[in-house]
């Protein structure tokens, strides 16, 4: 059991004063700047107290982060234009015909809207999910995508990481914090997105749709089961393997942008701590109730880790 965050004189969140140090770092969140960006949005900010309490008592030996990639670690976008997801980078570049990728610029007008409509259930836009994953990815193996042509397709794509990846992902290897990223995109990209922007650390470990390629280096496939963003409990519960050698790792920073994210954690047997956090990125209005009643931290628009980072900043 959470121990209660117990408030001192001054009205400040002790976080366990009799913890050596802890004194110094209480987890006010009047007092974070971070928190105080029009970006952020917390229904419940005592509860969202006491979960920071329990993560920085827990330390670094307890915490693990549990990420979705696209439109949460990747951005949304930049400048105002939309940035890729993995998928999309595909989708953009020069070794897909035109004819092709204006089919996969229709599936994704169809189905993205489907993916985001606030009127839907998750178990109504389930089927619609598969089929726009099997549509495109059967486009993608028709059009030959070469393995050894994914550094270049990735460096001449606009996908970005968000702004304070580098002290993210610096921190967590830093403390050997366990980073499991979950991701419905595709796990060629993803990697070589990480490892263009030098942050593909050994504490990292990625779960995604990988492409099978031939013994010429062609698609041929997809390796394993389908990843998409509506069965990511699935995928969860499959690894539980990966999270039983974690079995200290009782504290988890759960990093999402679709209400699908929210079941990423699923194959965590052992939970103590978990801190959800929301990016908002698109139908803010309709969804924004939705999503604070499902995330502890919403953050709208937000192109940034900068909330992330303040919460590792006292826990490590
Ligand atoms: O990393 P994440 O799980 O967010 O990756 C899934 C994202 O990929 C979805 O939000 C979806 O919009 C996008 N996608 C896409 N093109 C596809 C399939 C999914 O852009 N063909
Ligand atoms: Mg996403």
């Amino acid at each position: 059991m959470a121990a209660a965050a117990a408030p001192t004189a001054d009205g400040n969140i002790s976080c366990g004063a009799d913890i050596a140090g802890l004194q110094d770092r209480p987890a006010k969140l009047q007092e974070m700047p971070e928190f105080q960006k029009k970006t952020v949005h917390i229904k419940d900010p005592a509860k969202v107290e006491e979960i920071i309490c329990g993560l920085i008592k827990g330390g670094a030996a307890r915490l693990q982060i549990i990420t979705d990639f696209d439109m949460t670690l990747s951005r949304f976008s930049h400048n105002g234009k939309r940035c890729p997801t993995c998928h999309n980078v595909i989708d953009n570049c020069k070794y897909v015909s035109d004819e092709c990728r204006k089919k996969l610029y229709e599936l994704k007008d169809k189905y993205y809207a489907i993916e985001i409509d606030p009127d839907l259930t998750i178990k109504e836009k389930y089927p619609y999910m598969i089929e726009w994953y099997t549509k495109s990815h059967t486009l993608l193996i028709e059009q030959a995508i070469q393995k050894d042509k994914l550094t270049e397709v990735v460096r001449e794509s606009d996908i970005m990481l968000k702004e304070g990846y580098e002290t993210f992902f610096d921190k967590l290897h830093e403390h050997s914090i366990p980073v499991f990223i979950f991701s419905a995109g595709l796990g060629d990209v993803l990697e070589e997105a990480i490892r263009q922007s030098g942050v593909y650390f050994p504490n990292i470990k990625v779960i995604s749709n990988f492409m099978d390629f031939d013994e010429n280096g062609v698609i041929k496939g997809f390796k394993g089961e389908l990843i998409h963003v509506y069965n990511k409990h699935d995928g969860a519960l499959k690894r539980t393997e990966y999270f039983n050698q974690l079995k200290d790792s009782s504290n988890i920073i759960l990093l999402g942008d679709s209400l699908g994210d929210l079941t990423m954690a699923d194959g965590v047997s052992n939970v103590e701590h978990i801190l959800k956090i929301g990016y908002l990125n698109d139908k803010v209005e309709e969804l924004l109730e939705k999503y604070m009643n499902s995330y502890d931290i919403v953050l709208v628009k937000d192109e940034s880790l900068d909330v992330a980072n303040s919460i590792l900043q006292k826990i490590l």
